[in-house]
């Protein structure tokens, strides 16, 4: 279900700020408007990896989750979500996180930690991307080609390959972030295509030179460990769109919904991200388990634009100047316009996409 459309609302372009969604007729308040699909790409940052059960979403404060599925390390909140995720993962998808589980592991054994930000990095631009992937897929051509050719298994060769991947510093977060939309492509292509490379994109997601690397290296990464059935959607196609995508069309996962305290982790919701920002949005939103419910606060007429905002709930007291710092922090852009209460359409003509992606603003809180 990518772009929505239901017998309430459809996407329609909005003069000179891109697309929105449009009300097909009256709508009364505190109707449900829209219900999101599961996310076709998502991370739960690995300082939570133990709190929150990997299926619904659910945190339980400090307290590790008692249902373990010990060979790929995720943890879930009952036996129900257990299965649910195992079902949903397929046999497949399971044994790509038990390897990517098993790497994680060896690697904090070597007690090395990744590298560090330089205070000098900066934004790489496109050529910069392009040439950085250029490389990667070379590096991973040798992994592809040799684990193409023996069997499921790594060989002696392979072995050694993955000894190299390892040599280079990991990002669990990126890692799990790429695997999960990798695992969502080779499910269902067609749809992905459809869902995730239709939505707006940003050129240059990466924030500096640091991320870039780390995308890449997790990348080739994934190509060593990764069952081999697995390598047609773990190309440079697809975790480039990931990353595209990220930047402007992640929703914040919070342990309350919407304006809860933690902020575990982010995923991409095609249909939800339609929605333009308004400082007076109709629209509310909540995540239940893992989608998210959106509704209409006021009446709306046929023909309004249905706008949410891309604030949690509880920056509402802020100031205008706390406001923009917030949206740049956590959505990457910066709003230059001299008022910030703006109409949404009119507001969302002037937004340059400016930040870093949603999952810097994590690695800063
Ligand atoms: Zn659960």
């Amino acid at each position: 279900m990518s772009p929505p459309a239901s017998d309430l609302l459809s996407v329609k372009t909005i003069p000179g700020a891109g697309r929105g969604i449009i009300a097909n007729c009256e709508i009364s308040k505190d109707t449900t408007v829209l219900n999101s699909e599961p996310p076709v790409a998502h991370v739960l940052f690995r300082e939570y990896r133990k709190e929150v059960c990997a299926h619904c979403f659910l945190y339980d404060r400090g307290r590790t989750l008692r249902v373990k599925d010990h060979d790929t390390g995720k943890v879930f909140c009952s036996a129900s979500c257990r299965q649910g995720w195992v079902d949903y993962t397929g046999e497949q998808g399971r044994s790509a996180w038990r390897d990517l589980y098993h790497l994680i592991h060896m690697k904090n054994k070597g007690g090395k930690g990744s590298s560090g930000i330089s205070l000098t990095d900066h934004r790489p631009g496109i050529e910069e991307i392009d040439r950085r992937w250029e490389k990667a897929q070379r590096g991973a051509d040798e992994y592809v080609r040799t684990r193409s050719d023996t069997s499921n298994a790594l060989g002696d060769t392979g072995r050694k390959q993955a000894k190299g991947a390892l040599a280079s510093s990991i990002d669990p977060d990126i890692l799990g972030y790429l695997l999960s939309g990798i695992l969502h492509h080779d499910q269902q292509p067609d749809r992905w295509r459809e869902a995730v490379m239709t939505l707006a994109m940003h050129d240059e997601p990466y924030s500096t030179t640091h991320d870039l690397e780390a995308h890449c290296n997790s990348f080739v990464q994934l190509c060593s460990i990764m069952p081999v059935s697995l390598l047609r959607s773990c190309t440079i196609e697809v975790c480039r769109a990931l990353a595209a995508a990220s930047s402007h069309n992640a929703f914040g996962i919070r342990s309350g919904g919407e304006d809860g305290e933690e902020y575990m982790g982010y995923g991409v919701y095609p249909s939800a991200s339609y929605f333009n920002h308004s400082c007076h949005p109709n629209v509310a939103k909540q995540r239940v388990g893992n989608v998210w419910r959106f509704w209409v606060t006021e009446d709306v007429r046929q023909g309004d634009e249905l706008c949410i905002s891309y604030l949690g709930g509880d920056e509402k007291d802020l100031n205008v100047r706390q406001r923009r710092g917030h949206l740049q922090e956590v959505w990457g852009f910066v709003l230059h316009h001299p008022v910030f209460d703006l109409d949404a359409s009119k507001a969302i003509a002037d937004w340059q996409w400016s930040g870093p992606p949603v999952r810097e603003a994590a690695m800063s809180t």
